[in-house]
């Protein structure tokens, strides 16, 4: 089922500051019932206050969060290769056509149709089919590159160099990460995480257990964001796994989703692997 929210213009222009994250989390009970494939359509207000269409995000998968997580309880994750952000500063208004659509769009203000239980309506067909067709001409944003996190990651663990990690790469998206990761990230808090990690699961992996202190005499296992730091991610421990580096780099490269319904990373082919050594993470509810 394609749906359609509100996305607000503060919430809209920060992730834009920092790189869209290709995630949405909201908890209209809506959300459950969009599958893989689809659309969540999302539109704002421009600078000016026009209403303009901002992003067609094609849904990977949704999964559940952590029981009471304050940004809601459905996660959406978005396809990198398939999801558009528009340029909303060079596109046309949109409002003719959102209140065109069968969803009754009454409100005075576009905005007060699409609040509270109303955030996120479901589409009909036809409805869907307008605002792809309306879409297709409308300029869309380059993306930004997606961050060797894993590494960065890993270099927070071991203590200096995350940061010259970063600014050896100059690609102009990618600092728009790092001005994400620099600004919004408390490098102290996420290695105080990792360390309260590294103690209750003994340095061992969460999925598959290996021990490298026992194998090896040495901690290699890195703290992972599940939802990236780089994609909006919190650095809260409920957002963190204790992984060896071999799943890391595969969560990473494989870019798997994460559901805490039952704590299982969901690989894009069709794999799925559960976390196997838990005492941090809380089940949905
Ligand atoms: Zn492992
Ligand atoms: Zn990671």
């Amino acid at each position: 089922m394609n749906v359609l929210y509100y996305w607000r213009p503060d919430n809209y222009l920060r992730d834009r500051r920092f790189g869209f994250g290709y995630h949405l989390n909201q908890n209209s009970p809506v959300l459950a019932r969009v599958a893989e494939g689809d659309t969540v359509w999302a539109f704002t207000r421009d600078r000016a206050g026009r209403y303009v269409l901002a992003a067609a995000l094609v849904v990977r998968a949704v999964t559940r969060n952590p029981p009471a997580y304050r940004y809601g309880r459905y996660r959406v994750w978005g396809d990198l290769d398939r999801t558009r952000y528009f340029d909303v500063d060079a596109s046309p208004g949109a409002e003719a056509l959102i209140r065109h659509l069968r969803i009754a769009a009454r409100a005075e203000l576009l905005a007060q149709s699409f609040q509270g239980h109303s955030a996120v309506r479901p589409l009909e067909s036809t409805d869907h089919q307008l605002l792809y067709d309306f879409s297709a001409g409308l300029p869309v944003l380059r993306k930004v590159g997606v961050y060797p996190e894993d590494e960065f990651e890993a270099r927070l663990l071991l203590g200096p160099g995350a940061r010259e990690l970063l600014v050896a790469d100059g690609d102009e998206a990618s600092a728009v990460r790092m001005r994400y990761l620099f600004e919004t990230v408390d490098v102290t808090r996420v290695r105080r995480h990792v360390e309260s990690l590294q103690q209750a699961y003994a340095g061992r992996c969460q999925i598959c257990r290996f021990d490298p202190r026992a194998r090896y005499g040495r901690g290699l296992c890195h703290g992972h964001h599940i939802q990236w730091l780089s994609r909006g991610g919190e650095d809260e421990i409920e957002n963190m796994v204790l992984v060896c580096p071999n799943h890391h780099a595969a969560v990473h490269q494989a870019d798997a989703v994460f559901d805490y319904d039952d704590l299982t990373f969901r690989f894009a082919n069709g794999l799925i692997e559960a976390i196997r050594l838990n005492q941090h993470l809380r089940p949905a509810a």
